[in-house]
């Protein structure tokens, strides 16, 4: 049996000729998935009764079910808690704003990139999410809050560029027009620096937004917080950045999530001016939100604002990212963590 949702129009038609059956049928049955959101292939009405069995007999629909949702007060940010058929559970959030509906997908369960201050980590990566699953996630959320999603963001848990070629191919169904036709302009992949898959992003010359975690100036600094600097450093990922700029002339989106006395001082917005300028990109500031298992205390106010303050006189175009959801464990792998915790917790282990 075959997640249907892994499937790509010419695989499926693949599948249609190699069964027997006429390739226009795979048109007709994506339709129904994802324009008509008919998740059964019994309510397939122009299929014939023999082709619902086949499908049937060789396919599922993997549309989560939907374990928990939250919306929050001020109603812009609906975060859903997902669990697939393997009982794994995985989180995703909706973000409305004036130009559209945006959604953070994650790209794998758990991670194992290790980031200090991250929730997503705490337990390892248990496995990737397959095409599908990505899907998934913006089928059943669009469908929720009855409104078209235009944007995606890979940002949620897990590490996009450590689940590779199932995001490749997830990033051009997702553009397709048989799915949900979202342009590669309005797609951003953020990764913590797996500097050989960016050059590989690079060569395939999509036109999304590339997001690069960076989260210190040095590597001295970024060690204390991200493993993955012991692999890769900043000089090498801004390589690859400009490296990246030269194939698609795409801006870069550098994020900073400000640590209390860690690296929210003057010293660090001077050194990363000095690394980023000249550069085709802008600084996303986040203030860092307060995981339980964490030490991590968010800057102040007055600090996020003076670090930005520094970074525009410079000529760095920065951005402070307005919090949205806090009041519903949005920030990424909380959901599922405290999820996993409570369930634990009811079930003794
Ligand atoms: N693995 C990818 C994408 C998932 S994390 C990456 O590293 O980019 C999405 C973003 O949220 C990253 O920038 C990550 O560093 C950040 N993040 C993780 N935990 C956070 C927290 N507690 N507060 C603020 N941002 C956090």
């Amino acid at each position: 049996m075959y997640n249907i949702l892994d499937f790509d129009m010419n695989e499926l038609k693949e599948w249609m000729e190699q069964n027997k059956e006429s390739k226009f049928r795979a048109k007709q049955i994506v339709d129904w998935i994802y324009k008509q959101n008919i998740w059964d292939f019994n309510g397939m009405k122009n299929l014939p009764k023999s082709t619902k069995e086949k499908l049937t007999n060789s396919f599922y629909i993997d549309i989560p079910k939907i374990v928990e949702m939250y919306t929050s007060k001020t109603n812009d940010t609906v975060k859903f808690l997902y669990e697939f058929r393997d009982g794994n559970v995985i989180e995703c959030v909706v973000m409305k704003y004036k130009y559209g509906n945006s959604i953070c997908v994650s790209t794998q369960v758990g991670c194992r990139m290790g980031c200090k201050f991250c929730a997503s980590t705490l337990g390892g990566r248990i496995r990737n999410l397959s095409t599908g699953e990505i899907l998934a996630q913006i089928l059943n959320a669009q469908y929720k809050i009855k409104d078209r999603i235009s944007n995606v963001v890979l940002m949620g848990s897990g590490e996009p560029l450590d689940n590779y070629i199932n995001v490749l191919k997830f990033l051009d169904m997702v553009n397709s027009n048989y799915t949900f036709n979202i342009g590669q302009r309005h797609i951003t992949l953020s990764t913590c620096g797996l500097v050989p898959k960016i050059l590989d992003l690079a060569d395939k010359e999509y036109q999304l937004t590339l997001a690069i975690s960076l989260h210190a100036p040095n590597d001295k600094l970024r060690k204390l917080t991200m493993p993955i600097a012991n692999e890769y450093s900043i000089s090498e990922i801004i390589d690859a950045c400009k490296y990246y700029i030269k194939k698609t002339n795409r801006r870069i989106s550098f994020e900073y999530a400000l640590i209390k006395d860690l690296n929210d001082m003057d010293e660090c917005a001077y050194e990363l001016i000095k690394l980023l300028k000249g550069m085709l990109c802008h600084v996303n500031l986040i203030p860092i939100n307060k995981v339980r298992e964490r030490n991590y205390e968010k800057s102040s106010l007055s600090n996020v604002k003076r670090f930005y303050d520094i970074l525009e006189k410079n000529g760095i175009e920065t951005t402070i990212r307005r919090e949205m959801g806090s009041d519903i464990n949005a920030a990424c792998g909380q959901l599922r963590r405290s999820y996993l915790k409570s369930k634990n917790d009811l079930e003794g282990v």
